[in-house]
């Protein structure tokens, strides 16, 4: 079974440490739902006969795009796809974007499940960060949706914020487990040299990340995420027992899934391809393909990416390694042959050696340890 993923790519504001395709201003709304939904249309074959089981609104600022258009979205979705009977569907929202009336109007169009940037429930680590919700948005955010009785919720938090000490993680973490919340999403904060965040650190103007103190930050996430009956199952995932997310496992388990919208990414088991990160671009290119009406010039809006055997290989081992069912020997003889086994469990024996990884039969599991460490380890493990 497979998944949609649809890109809103609208922002009230850029965050600081925002790395993401989204534009502030939101003048193109209409024609960017008039394009996404011929892109829908026109693409309706990418996944085959396969039945859709999730579909997830991210962005960007999903809680942005009103109503009326998601309901339009879901009817061309249901219209030209075979989706299951209750299939997942998941809108990101910010606090400072989504109201109670708007949740519940989301809820009566089928959206079960709504993920919300909270990223810090301090003031001073959401200034650092530049969010433009304050804690009391924050507090406010959850106390509607569970008013409004969504059937899946998920939190972000942001850890190794410099403005964040050990207590205050602490006390997030406190605050995520009161609410009674099934499912965390919880990042290290990452610095890209591009961002404003970048910038402003590279001018001396803010402090920099901490690589210890990220790492602290990490080990008390791990260790009360445990005792809280959350399973670790994908780096930054945690989840009480049947509430993973079913949509972002679908990228971890080699299924097939379709992406709209600009800077969105599709694969369909023998190859990927990436729409344009250009909102005016996407909106001109995807009417000039539908207008054209050839499949020939459908490649004008994105790019494409056929997977060699050792692409499908390292993809495999970067995606399973982070996460908690691992990476399974067997899978990769059958699959890619025993020379490429052979290969990786020669290349492994360094991490076993060192606790990075476990071996559990023939699957391999990086540790609480190595999974700080996971790019690096499966770059290392990459042919
Ligand atoms: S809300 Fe999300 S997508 Fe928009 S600027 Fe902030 S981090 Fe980026």
């Amino acid at each position: 079974m497979a998944g949609i993923y649809i890109h809103i790519p609208f922002c009230k504001s850029k965050c600081a440490y925002c790395n993401f395709f989204s534009l502030v201003s939101e003048k193109k709304i209409v024609e960017y739902v008039d394009a996404l939904k011929k892109e829908l249309v026109a693409r309706k074959q990418y996944l085959g006969n396969e039945k859709v089981k999730t579909i997830y609104f991210g962005g960007g600022t999903p809680s942005l795009l009103p109503v009326k258009y998601i309901d339009e979205i879901l009817g061309i979705v249901n219209d030209n796809f075979d989706l299951i009977s209750n299939p997942e569907i998941t809108l990101e929202a910010n606090p400072d974007t989504i109201n109670k009336e708007q949740l519940f109007d989301l809820k009566s169009l089928g959206i079960n499940r709504i993920s919300v940037g909270i990223q810090s429930f301090h003031d001073d680590d959401l200034k650092y960060l530049d969010r433009k919700h304050d804690s009391k948005h924050a507090l406010q955010i959850i106390d509607d949706l569970k008013c409004v009785g969504f059937e899946k919720l998920t939190l972000d938090l942001i850890y190794g914020i410099p403005t964040l000490t050990e207590e205050k993680w602490n006390k997030n973490l406190d605050i995520f487990f009161s609410t009674g919340i099934s499912h965390l999403s919880a990042y290290a904060l990452t610095v890209e040299p591009k961002t404003i965040l970048g910038q402003r650190i590279e001018k001396g103007d803010l402090q920099d990340v901490s690589e210890e103190e990220t790492v602290r930050h990490y080990n008390i996430l791990v260790e009360r995420t445990k005792e809280n009956g959350f399973e670790h199952y994908e780096i930054s995932n945690f989840a009480k027992p049947g509430c993973r997310s079913q949509h972002n496992s679908i990228y971890w388990n080699d299924e097939n899934y379709l992406g709209l919208g600009p800077s969105a990414h599709s694969y369909d088991g023998n190859s990927r391809q990436w729409n344009v990160s250009n909102l005016t671009k996407y909106i001109q290119l995807v009417n000039a393909d539908i207008d054209a009406d050839t499949d020939a010039d459908m490649g004008r809006y994105y790019e494409k990416e056929i997977l060699s055997k050792e692409d499908k290989f390292n993809e495999y081992v970067m995606t399973s390694l982070r996460t908690s069912w691992g990476c399974n020997v067997e899978k990769i003889e059958r699959d890619y042959g025993k020379s490429y086994s052979d290969y990786f469990q020669k290349n492994v024996k360094k991490y076993l050696e060192s606790g990075e990884m476990l071996k559990n039969f023939n699957t391999y599991h990086l540790t609480d340890k190595g999974m700080l460490f996971a790019d690096g380890i499966a770059a290392e493990l990459f042919l």
